[in-house]
């Protein structure tokens, strides 16, 4: 994937494929290509990298802090802690990732994103398969972390699961790194599929964002 990027600076006609421009400055679309490059590493699905809303489908409120996350993180790193909850195709992991991007572009904090299935299964698989350790590691370790799409796969999960979650999410509260959850579960689903301490550590720690459907 990265060396298709690098195949998209070489065809610039800006600087030639150089990187640089005449006053030896970088050019804009070696920029990009290092941007995209922290999003590679931060797992960001690519389908993200490029997508922007000025408007979220959510109550003005909602919408006015979403927008002053996304134009100053660094004023409201205190904010970071978001559940998002709506339907399918309200918006939700888009304005996830436009929150994770914003903070990485400002260099703030590590970021990294997990689609919530994808982390169940190598949480399923690390004891079998050291390859699976180093991904489940560096989302551990960072300060931000993006949970995509708690679906009721998870709420079906053993209990094994459900209970390192509970621990992953205690974790990152306690010591001030920040979570964004989203999911197309409604809180009351939450309160059926899962633990009285889960449910207190998101509810006393995520501001909860409600996402409409329709088009933005
Ligand atoms: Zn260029």
């Amino acid at each position: 994937m990265i060396s298709d990027l690098i195949n998209l600076t070489k065809n610039c006609k800006k600087c030639y494929g150089l990187g640089y421009l005449e006053d030896a400055s970088l050019c804009s679309c070696r920029l990009k290509l290092y941007r995209y490059i922290s999003y590679y590493e931060a797992n960001i699905p690519r389908i993200y990298w490029d997508c922007f809303y000025s408007s979220f489908m959510t109550s003005k409120a909602n919408n006015d802090l979403l927008k002053s996350i996304l134009t100053e993180p660094e004023k409201n790193i205190d904010f970071l802690n978001l559940g998002f909850f709506g339907p399918t195709l309200s918006g939700k992991s888009t304005t996830a990732a436009m929150i994770a991007k914003a903070v990485i572009d400002k260099d703030l904090l590590s970021v990294y994103w997990f689609n919530f299935t994808d982390l169940l299964y190598q949480l399923r698989r690390r004891f079998t398969d050291n390859t699976v350790e180093a991904q489940i590691d560096a989302a551990l370790k960072s300060k931000l972390l993006i949970l995509d799409d708690l679906g009721r796969d998870f709420a079906l999960d053993k209990a094994s699961a459900k209970t390192e979650i509970t621990r992953i999410f205690q974790s990152f509260f306690e010591s001030a790194r920040f979570i964004i959850l989203t999911t197309n579960l409604f809180i009351t689903d939450l309160e059926r599929n899962f633990d009285v301490k889960f449910n207190s550590l998101v509810s006393l720690n995520l501001t909860t964002i409600t996402f409409q459907s329709g088009t933005i």
